[in-house]
């Protein structure tokens, strides 16, 4: 190696990072969270960051025996709780590749080849929500930022389209709506417009309408931008009335932002294909690719049907810039964000080494093992299910057992690592909730957990 180079380079130490990543790859872990106490972990880590340095070696050693075991892998295939992950072997791996070629995917001119190839994944979404080929947007780190970049998207196309600054903004959205939303109503300093959902927690364009009705009859005027809808809430799975939606916000020029983090995954699932009309009349929509569609953390599409409002909103401008070709796709433009990795290349990665068959088959058995659970849950007298399931989130109870129960239960099979699942609350109930997203999880595996909750809480 040449002598001028600043940093020593070091083989052995590349070496033994890559074939711990690819071990791990290969033998996976186990769904028990390490965390311990800050200060135990203090303890454990000793002073790393110091003068001297500790080397790469001990760094390592570190990583591998105190900074890892005390954390959760996403990806076990009985981690059910929250919205685990399920990345592929070959997105992981890729990530290790995105890292090594350090591509600035701001701008075209940096990161083209990386733009093209995340763009083809995007129009791939795109065209499942049957948009037009026009349609495209970026990937950002996560749905709350693609939430929230939309929502600023379609604020600027109100104020674009009106004569007067409205009192206050507004955007509509139900309970249900995740909380990313309602922080992205703090962060645009805007109030959101309340709409009662339904029994199974959806928004329906009857109740979207009688909330309009309340404000104004001319609501966008009145400073109403945006309405969200869920395609899959996070608690309960439940997709709203997005037909029903999408024609409220066509009669009264509301951009209509589709929130499907989780949820929309399953446009590639033609089983569920009823649940999708009024997708294709959408304004936005976000999918969190490291959530149900196997891609490693963080990655979101965000998409806009007419991306020219996107870059409307965001696109930033200085001196410095000013070389910056416009006529070209610049990721930067569309979300609050300028620097970025090109964070879709695993998952454009993944999709191109499986096929999107593969991935049409993955997210089918996931439905299909969801249903299975559903029907082993009504079969046992000891268990309630909540409601069937829209998606591949189940909600259900133990009947006779509290909060207390629910928590005691959760906490000893998290500690067994048999099963991760976490109570949550349904109409104030406290209930179980599973969330599937890997194929790999074994029904009977699940079935066997459910024979468990026939005993007491506390084994
Ligand atoms: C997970 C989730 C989000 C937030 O996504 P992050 O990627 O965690 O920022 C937003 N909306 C829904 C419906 C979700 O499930």
């Amino acid at each position: 190696m040449t002598s001028n180079r600043f940093w020593n380079h070091d083989e052995d130490l590349l070496r033994s990072v890559t074939d711990w990543s690819l071990l791990r790859l290969v033998e996976g872990r186990d769904p028990r969270s390490g965390a311990l106490p800050a200060e135990d972990l203090a303890n454990a880590l000793g002073e790393t960051v110091v003068p001297d340095g500790i080397g790469g070696s001990e760094a390592l050693r570190l990583f591998t025996e105190v900074i890892v075991p005390a954390t959760r892998a996403q990806d076990n295939p009985m981690n059910l709780a929250f919205v685990p992950a399920a990345p592929t072997e070959a997105a992981l791996v890729f990530d290790l590749a995105v890292s090594a070629a350090e591509i600035f995917a701001g701008t075209w001119e940096a990161g083209a080849g990386a733009i093209a190839a995340e763009n083809q994944a995007l129009r791939w979404l795109a065209a499942l929500a049957r948009w037009p080929a026009t349609a495209g947007g970026c990937f950002v780190a996560g749905a709350t930022m693609g939430n929230l970049s939309a929502l600023v998207a379609g604020r600027e196309r109100a104020r674009s389209r009106l004569d007067a600054v409205p009192p206050r903004w507004r955007f509509a959205a139900t309970a249900d709506a995740h909380s990313s939303v309602r922080a992205a109503a703090t962060v645009m300093d805007c109030e959101v417009l309340n709409v009662p959902s339904d029994e199974r927690g959806r928004m329906t364009g009857h109740a979207l309408t009688e909330a309009l009705e309340e404000v104004s009859d001319d609501p966008l005027a009145a400073g109403v931008f945006a309405v969200v809808v869920s395609f899959g809430t996070t608690n309960a799975g439940v997709v709203d009335d997005l037909a029903g939606v999408a024609e409220v916000c066509q009669s009264h020029g509301l951009w209509m932002h589709v929130d499907g983090a989780y949820g929309a995954a399953a446009l590639v699932a033609p089983s569920v294909a009823p649940l999708f009309v009024g997708m294709e009349c959408a304004d936005s929509f976000v999918v969190d690719p490291h959530k149900w569609l196997f891609a490693p953390f963080d990655c979101c599409a965000l998409v806009y049907r007419e991306p020219e409002h996107g870059a409307a909103a965001h696109s930033q401008f200085a001196t410095y810039l000013d070389g910056v070709d416009r006529d070209v796709w610049n990721p930067a433009d569309f979300a609050v964000h300028l620097t970025r990795r090109a964070r879709g290349l695993p998952f454009w990665f993944s999709l191109a080494t499986y096929g999107t068959d593969r991935y049409r088959d993955a997210v089918e058995k996931v439905l299909s093992t969801t249903r299975a659970v559903a029907e082993e849950i009504q079969t046992r007298s000891h268990l309630r299910l909540v409601m069937e399931p829209d998606l591949s989130i189940v909600l259900f109870e133990r009947v006779g057992w509290d909060m207390v129960d629910y928590e005691a239960w959760s906490l000893r099979n998290a500690k067994a690592g048999t099963v991760l699942c976490v109570p949550t609350r349904w109409r104030d109930q406290p209930v179980l909730r599973f969330c599937f997203i890997n194929p790999e999880t074994d029904v009977a595996e699940v079935a066997a957990v459910l024979d468990g909750l026939a005993g007491s809480p506390r084994g």
